[in-house]
């Protein structure tokens, strides 16, 4: 914890927080962050350039408020991938889907919010940040989500917004859309919001929760463009919700939040959805073979319907093994949970780079 000197007013609840940290350290193979190894190609770097461009005179000129084709383009997008019929009205967009949960907490988070712990950690950071009491509601011993659990607690709790990520980050694993279905019945019963944040939906098989909105106006649904998109260094995130909601985000964004060239940027990466999404069923392929080869060393393996493994079964500190694999050139995640790992899918050669320093590193 830092020591903040005496004469700065900062807010007491800011006090005892570190700020967002996952190390940005380099390594050989870097596998902390979830985003996806590809690179753009250089066809779609062409036409971000191009794009970016044609706008160059009027950047001068304060960006569209509204977003409106970049917003357009994303509805069209989630039709295409979820079969629904939303428009420019159920969609918002903003700088990473953290934006977005940031503007949830400051038009709605006012009562409380509870979240299902392990789970993303910045749900509670902003509800902190924003002023937001946080629940820290439970889960299975294994990860998963009990439902009927967790539609107990929402009954008891009456938290105006819960939170439900899936597939779940650290754990990779979904939640079933049946079960999403009921939550939101919960929700609703108690007038609260059901947040879902679907950051690695593409990497899964299980429907959208996107499909529910029309019958369930209380769901709202987070994706971004920074992970199966291969778009993390964009910062673009977006929110399907009910047009009322999307409109309370209105009240609390910052004046022209998405910058012009973010705007184009994401419009023209939007063209080229299907190169990019090519590479999701690779990753998905390559996440079950690189989990086979981890059990073949011994490690227990989360199943998992993302781009990442949690994994266990250590015969030493977690800590320590996140060490010494940084030591080999392999950056993974220490997710805080103790016995406990988190690994990226990366390419070919990082996977087999992260296999064979953790099975040195294991033999230690
Ligand atoms: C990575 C991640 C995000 C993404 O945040 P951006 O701000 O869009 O980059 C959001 N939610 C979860 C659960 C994530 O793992």
């Amino acid at each position: 914890m830092s020591t903040w000197p005496q004469w700065l007013p900062l807010r007491e609840e800011l006090v005892p927080m570190s700020p967002y940290g996952a190390p940005q350290v380099s390594a050989e193979a870097s596998l902390n962050t979830n985003e996806n190894p590809f690179s753009p190609s250089p066809a779609l770097i062409k036409a971000i350039a191009d794009r970016v461009s044609a706008i160059g005179a009027q950047l001068n000129r304060y960006p569209d408020r509204e977003a409106t084709s970049l917003r357009t383009a994303l509805a069209s997008y989630v039709n295409s991938q979820s079969g629904t019929s939303i428009d420019i009205s159920n969609v918002w967009a903003a700088n990473g889907s953290n934006e977005i949960i940031q503007s949830i907490f400051l038009a709605f988070g006012r009562k409380s919010a509870l979240g299902f712990t392990p789970s993303y950690s910045m749900h509670p950071l902003i509800a902190k940040v924003t002023a937001t009491p946080w629940i820290d509601g439970t889960r299975r011993k294994d990860f998963t989500l009990d439902c009927d659990a967790a539609s107990a607690q929402i009954e008891s709790l009456r938290p105006a917004l819960t939170f439900i990520t899936t597939p779940n980050n650290p754990t990779g694993s979904a939640v079933l859309i049946g079960e999403i279905e009921s939550l939101a019945r919960s929700t609703k019963n108690v007038g609260g919001l059901l947040v879902i944040d679907e950051a690695y939906a593409e990497f899964s098989s299980e429907k959208s929760a996107v499909t529910l909105i029309e019958k369930y106006p209380n769901v709202v649904v987070i994706r971004t463009m920074s992970k199966a998109f291969a778009f993390a260094g964009a910062r673009v995130g977006y929110l399907v919700a009910h047009p009322s909601v999307i409109d309370a985000m209105r009240l609390v964004r910052l004046p022209y939040h998405l910058s012009a060239l973010t705007q184009v940027a994401a419009s023209a990466a939007l063209e080229f959805s299907d190169e990019l999404l090519a590479t999701v069923q690779g990753l998905i392929a390559a996440r079950e073979d690189v989990a086979s080869r981890m059990e073949q060393l011994g490690l227990e393996v989360v199943p998992s319907c993302s781009n990442f493994l949690l994994f266990s079964g250590f015969k030493r500190a977690s800590a320590d093994v996140w060490k010494d694999l940084l030591d080999k050139g392999v950056l993974i995640r220490d997710v805080g949970l103790e016995g406990y790992l988190r690994v990226t899918i990366g390419n070919e050669a990082e996977n087999n780079k992260f296999l064979s320093a953790l099975k040195e590193v294991l033999n230690k």
